[in-house]
């Protein structure tokens, strides 16, 4: 079992003057959707660069879910200076609230703050705030098939500046949604646009989860919804020929010989956490993983001749889901096995929601139990 450092920063609670009513928010939670309910606190904390042009964190609060002031002239808004995280709290089956693996959300949002000329966040700091909001908010789990409270922890860059350079003044921020499943029950596989556009080049930000791209991302989404499909696949910017992954999640490749492939992470592609998981669970039942380039054609081709038998996309939002039927604007469109979930998609699935969950062993530490 994972467990908490002690803090290098104390947190402030601040008073909450009106709550959500509780039969109110039991009402919104039998129905949660994603990201369109919000709990009733949210964490904040500070960072800002001294004349000594030493930074430091501070002013970590606990406090009233509210809008921040922002000068307009803050960077973020026009610059970008911008990086979140995505990680859900579970309710074991004693009812403890716990997180999976935020060591390594904390490492990756250090990593994407790098990219982004960003301070970073101690990582014990990282998974305090997380444990804190929980808390304070373990109410607003929802309790339907599926549901989970979904933390979305973020960094925005605060000092009113309209030079360009990074910042001098940061706001870290974690606020939490009640989440039910998040693709609609009904929608057992999902078909997928391949994009003209691309979402990351060599050298770029691809590898960070920063709002910046998925901005980029809007339209090639929104043009796979106007054509009837669910997500958009995008591929490599330099050949346009390699395939990287869904707008929000890495794909795997599953073979008829048992073996699974999914794309290396080269600098493009957001390293998963998901996607690292069930790297970690596959090997485990002595499948064969490799992490090479598949490119669009071949993957066509190995649909069409039945090597190929299952794909499916992973991210912690779906955490698994089935990939159907794949539609190219120039080649056309091709089914992958039966159209369906796979057999391998369901049980690496299953597994991997299960340990989440704590109805399966935790053999690797993964499940970081919070109280
Ligand atoms: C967050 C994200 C993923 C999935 O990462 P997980 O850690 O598994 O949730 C995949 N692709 C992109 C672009 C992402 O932003």
């Amino acid at each position: 079992m994972a467990t908490l450092a002690e803090p290098s920063l104390a947190f402030t609670r601040l008073p909450h003057p009106s709550l959500v009513p509780a039969d109110v928010r039991d009402a919104a939670l039998t129905d949660p959707g994603f990201g369109k309910l919000f709990s009733d606190h949210m964490v904040s904390i500070d960072w800002s660069e001294g004349a000594d042009g030493i930074g430091a964190w501070h002013n970590a609060t606990v406090g009233p879910l509210t809008a921040i002031p922002l000068h307009p002239a803050a960077a973020v808004l026009h610059y970008a200076q911008e990086i979140f995280e995505g990680l859900k709290a579970y309710r074991l089956q004693d009812g403890t609230m716990a997180l999976f693996r935020p060591e390594a959300n904390a490492a990756r949002f250090n990593a994407s703050a790098k990219r982004l000329a960003m301070p970073s966040l101690p990582e014990d700091l990282f998974v305090e705030a997380c444990r804190q909001l929980v808390a304070v908010d373990r109410s607003w789990f929802p309790d339907v098939q599926g549901g989970s409270l979904y933390l979305r922890p973020f960094m925005i860059a605060t000092e009113a500046f309209l030079g360009v350079r990074p910042a001098k003044q940061y706001k870290f921020m974690i606020i939490a949604s009640p989440a039910g499943n998040y693709f609609k029950s009904g929608a057992p596989a999902v078909s997928i646009w391949v994009s003209q556009y691309t979402r990351a080049a060599p050298g770029g930000t691809g590898a960070a989860k920063c709002g910046g791209n998925y901005a980029a991302s809007l339209v090639p989404q929104a043009e796979a919804l106007e054509r009837g499909h669910d997500q958009v696949v995008f591929l490599d910017a330099a050949e346009h020929k390699w395939i990287e992954e869904l707008g929000g999640m890495n794909l795997y490749f599953v073979f008829e010989d048992g073996t699974l492939l999914t794309p290396p992470l080269n600098g493009t592609i957001l390293p998963g956490i998901t996607r690292n998981s069930l790297l970690t669970l596959a090997r485990e039942e002595g499948l064969t993983v490799r992490e090479e380039p598949y490119s669009i054609d071949q993957w066509r081709a190995d649909a069409a001749s039945g090597k190929l038998l299952e794909t499916f996309a992973c991210g912690t939002a779906a955490v698994v889901t089935a990939v159907g039927k794949v539609t190219d604007p120039v080649t056309g469109e091709f089914t992958i096995g039966t159209g369906g979930p796979g057999q391998l998609t369901q049980r690496l699935k299953a597994r991997l929601v299960a340990i989440q969950r704590g109805e399966a062993e935790d053999t690797h530490g993964w499940v970081m139990r919070l109280s």
